[in-house]
């Protein structure tokens, strides 16, 4: 499918075309997923999936329902035994997975709102799970984005919570989340074709004939009869399309 008549770029699986294979050396038990080849070198071909069974993994690990999730502060404190601390950060760094002595904290930035908080405490949990398999790739930040977002709405949760309610703004209320991190997991979970656009652009979902980066920008501000538009109002500037 075109869009407003542009050049299609075909994005394959969405988030699953942006992540790389990695080796990751760990934890069969819990990673299924994982594959060893000839040469004895084990492979994560990390994709939307295992992001999603990892969350649930980690989730096991807590002994916590990732259907009913207890919210990130309270998982953290299952995993790692410490509180969220909040704290004034040096520099521009929003959260903080710090080793103090024997045990893992996770540090957040004062005045951060409640629901960007739990991302930034679910990334930096992500952090700390890649440390423990052995994980340092140089794909590492977009990792833990993913897997911080799954934590935050782990699948089984945010596809109940979309059975009942359809309005972004409501599905973000509900799972204690930014406007945009439920857009994402939309298309992470549903398959939902959407893309989310403000300082970059994001695409998730089921295949789908997204065009060139500066048409979805062009789209963002004009429309398009096959994109249902957005405005995302707790973040500024920020704009979702979502396939209709
Ligand atoms: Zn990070």
């Amino acid at each position: 499918m075109e869009v407003a008549g542009a050049v299609v770029v075909r994005i394959t699986g969405g988030f699953a075309a942006a992540i790389s294979r990695w080796t990751f050396p760990v934890l069969v038990s819990v990673l299924p997923h994982l594959v060893t080849t000839a040469a004895g070198v084990t492979v994560h071909p990390m994709n939307s999936a295992d992001i999603e069974g990892d969350a649930i993994a980690i989730y096991g690990m807590a002994k916590q329902d990732p259907e009913e999730p207890p919210g990130l502060t309270r998982l953290v404190r299952a995993l790692l035994g410490t509180r969220v601390e909040v704290a004034h950060l040096v520099g521009s760094r929003r959260a903080q997975l710090v080793r103090v002595k024997d045990e893992w904290r996770i540090y957040v930035r004062k005045g951060t709102p409640a629901p960007r908080m739990a991302f930034d405490c679910g990334h930096e949990l992500a952090h700390w799970w890649m440390r423990r398999c052995g994980y340092h790739g140089d794909n590492i930040e977009q990792l833990c984005d993913a897997l911080g977002a799954a934590l935050v709405a782990p699948r089984p949760f945010f596809v109940a919570v979309r059975r009942r309610i359809d309005d972004v703004t409501e599905v973000a209320e509900a799972i204690g989340a930014t406007q945009s991190l439920a857009v994402l997991r939309e298309g992470e979970t549903l398959g939902t074709p959407v893309a989310l656009v403000g300082e970059s652009v994001r695409v998730r979902g089921d295949e789908w004939g997204w065009p060139s980066e500066a048409e979805i920008r062009r789209v963002a501000r004009t429309g398009h009869a096959a994109l249902r538009k957005v405005k995302i109002t707790d973040e500024p500037k920020r704009v979702a399309l979502i396939a209709a």
